[in-house]
């Protein structure tokens, strides 16, 4: 496999993923990724019905309020983690 000629800027993740010629590399990248897209969007649907108050959670309304202490609930800081390990993954 060689590298896909590419039309992205050669700063950006898109030019990245066109240079991966390992297919299981190529795999593992897809899967973080969706990971990170799945996690992303129940992150941002628990922060929006806890803003406004179809569900309580108080760890992550005490971080909506502007604690500075305060980082969100459990499953919250596991949907972070695995959005920070999808971008980070090319
Ligand atoms: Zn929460």
């Amino acid at each position: 496999m060689t590298p896909r000629p590419s039309t992205h800027n050669p700063i950006t993740k898109s030019y990245a993923i066109d240079q991966i010629t390992d297919i299981e590399q190529l795999r593992k990248v897809a899967h973080r990724m969706w990971e990170a897209l799945v996690a992303c969007r129940a992150q941002g649907e628990h922060s929006f019905r806890v803003a406004v108050g179809d569900d309580t959670c108080e760890p992550c309304q005490a971080a909506i309020d502007g604690d500075p202490d305060a980082f969100g609930c459990d499953h919250h800081r596991t949907w972070q983690r695995l959005v920070d390990r999808g971008f980070g993954s090319v």
